[in-house]
């Protein structure tokens, strides 16, 4: 393997000195801030950035879905199945970016980069995707060969999500056994275990792949409850009535095929190992891979940050957090139509409104905190139109609390600024980035105990757990947990113990530094096993 390259890394951020350069490729169907729809592109924006610092080289490949400005057209064309592709190329923090160029990305996504990277709306899936991210990973293995900044085969691979999980069988069941990127290993990072790539069975003929690789996708779905005649007529028993489908699953044959597994934090890690509920019908094949490597994600600390926030018109730090914050609260009260008030305690949610976040939950809590205290709440968000049809209607009812449907970055960062307590009541949260934007603005987060919550949040001492919350339903404990808890915050908001709580939790380092050393560890024991 390639020691001859000695880096220095940069050292001019006291970056360690690194003995060995790794050729590292991220490969994926995101990458802030060019197009992104969650956490997904935001890792891939983020961390190869700091890879890159530390002195290794790093490429990114992602599909061209918009005609990027700072991107040139490498003249690199290839044909795959049949199919011309083409790739750009932009360099930018020290790290490669390669666009696959082909209408199938272009021409669905064009001008809309932010939201319809899958299909035209979230959960209507384009009904060509198996064959988009397929002719996306080909593009991407051979890129490693044929462009002039490329790395070559002896690098390793980091795949995330279901989108890039055949990559590795490629590699493995296909190219390898030809004789071809015998030095490539495969990593795979899952960013949420809820989306796997499930297609009906008779499509893996499709795939172009041997029929030794049929068993690593083999899956079922459906819904195995068998509904007996004289139950209600529901939705469910409708559609279902206990029949299971025979399917293929992407992400499951990329957990049997990589060399390695990841994902964005310890407990999520545990948790989707743990059992079928959790690990989303995925656990006995992470088992059987020997578990996935949790590493908690970096945040984006230029745009998230009090000192420098564009949308505040007084920046704060650590040093200046009572006046900063006071005054933030302040224009937010206003802007809300909350009493101008600063004793009252003001909670937060910014999120989609999807059941996974326990938005329903915090709804449903809402009478119980509004009898309990004096306490102001303000949510901002968008998804299911029925919560966005509550959320909208909030303030009437409650004047305490303030609800605003919309995408807005300037109201999103002036929550986090002036809000008291940030409520995180997700059901499940792979890594979670609003807790930690909250706590990088002083803002102290009451989190459910799940994922990555639990990793990054400690109780009494940067924030409040809440206890795990049913995955499915909405029960009237949870919403009273929720109520108890924004309780017991509102007790300490008062006392000396709030100020220690939100001086730590300003005072923490949270960017892409300290998780990059750790995925640097693992990539290299990938490529350097013996050593
Ligand atoms: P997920 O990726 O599951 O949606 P994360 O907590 O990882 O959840 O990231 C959510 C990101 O989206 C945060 O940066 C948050 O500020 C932003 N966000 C979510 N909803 C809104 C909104 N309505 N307006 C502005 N920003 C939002």
């Amino acid at each position: 393997l390639n020691v001859a390259r000695q880096a220095t890394g940069t050292g001019s951020r006291g970056h360690r000195q690194i003995t060995r350069a790794l050729n590292i490729v991220f490969v994926s169907a995101e990458v802030a801030p060019w197009s992104k729809t969650g956490g997904l592109g935001d890792v891939v924006g983020g961390l190869p950035i700091e890879l890159a610092k530390r002195g290794h080289k790093v490429l990114s490949i992602a599909p061209r879905y918009d005609q990027y400005a700072d991107a040139w057209d490498t003249s690199v064309s290839l044909n795959i199945d049949g199919e011309t592709v083409r790739f750009f190329h932009t360099r930018e923090k020290g790290v490669d970016r390669v666009w696959v160029d082909h209408e199938c990305f272009l021409a669905k996504v064009w001008g809309k980069t932010g939201a319809k990277l899958y299909g035209q709306k979230s959960g209507r899936d384009f009904n060509d995707n198996q064959k988009r991210f397929l002719l996306f990973c080909k593009a991407a293995l051979q890129a490693l060969l044929v462009l002039p900044f490329s790395p070559g085969s002896e690098s390793v691979m980091v795949c995330n999500d279901w989108h890039t999980a055949i990559l590795p069988v490629l590699l493995k069941d296909v190219y390898q056994p030809a004789g071809q990127f015998l030095d490539t290993k495969a990593a795979l990072c899952i960013h949420n275990i809820a989306y796997q790539g499930r297609f009906w069975g008779d499509s893996f003929g499709d795939l172009g792949l041997p029929a030794s690789s049929a068993a690593k996708f083999e899956f079922e779905d459906g819904y195995s409850r068998i509904f007996t005649e004289d139950e209600p007529d529901t939705e469910e028993k409708g559609r279902g009535l206990g029949k299971m489908y025979k399917k293929i699953n992407w992400l499951r044959a990329g957990i049997l095929s990589a060399d390695k597994i990841l994902t964005v934090s310890p407990n999520y890690a545990a948790e989707i190992a743990a059992n079928p509920q959790l690990g989303v019908e995925l656990d006995d094949v992470l088992r059987e891979a020997g578990g996935a490597e949790g590493i908690v994600n970096g945040m984006d600390v230029s745009d998230w940050n009090p000192a420098v926030d564009k949308f505040l018109d007084v920046k704060f730090d650590a040093s200046t957090l009572e006046e900063g914050k006071a005054l933030a609260k302040e224009t937010l009260q206003a802007e809300l139509g909350l009493d101008v008030d600063p004793s009252k305690p003001l909670f937060g949610f910014i999120g989609r409104l999807e059941e996974q976040k326990g938005v329903d939950i915090l709804l449903a809590a809402l009478p119980e905190i509004a009898e309990k205290g004096d306490v102001q709440v303000a949510i901002l968000g968008t998804g299911r139109k029925t919560l966005e049809a509550q959320v909208k209607t909030l303030q009437k009812e409650f004047p305490g609390v303030a609800g605003v449907v919309k995408f807005s970055s300037p109201l999103a960062h002036l929550i986090t600024a002036g809000a008291d307590f940030m409520l995180v009541p997700s059901r499940f949260e792979p890594c979670g980035l609003i807790q930690l934007h909250a706590m990088q603005y002083g803002t102290v987060p009451l989190v459910s105990s799940v994922g990555g919550l639990v990793d990054t949040v400690k109780e009494g001492v940067t924030g409040f757990h809440m206890g795990r919350f049913d995955p499915d339903d909405m029960l009237p404990a949870d919403a009273a947990a929720v109520a108890a808890t924004v309780a017991r915050a509102a007790e300490v908001f008062p006392t000396e113990q709030f100020q220690t709580m939100r001086a730590k939790c300003i005072s923490q380092e949270l960017s892409w530094q300290a998780p990059a050393k750790k995925w640097e560890a693992v990539l290299e024991g990938l490529t350097h096993p013996s050593e």
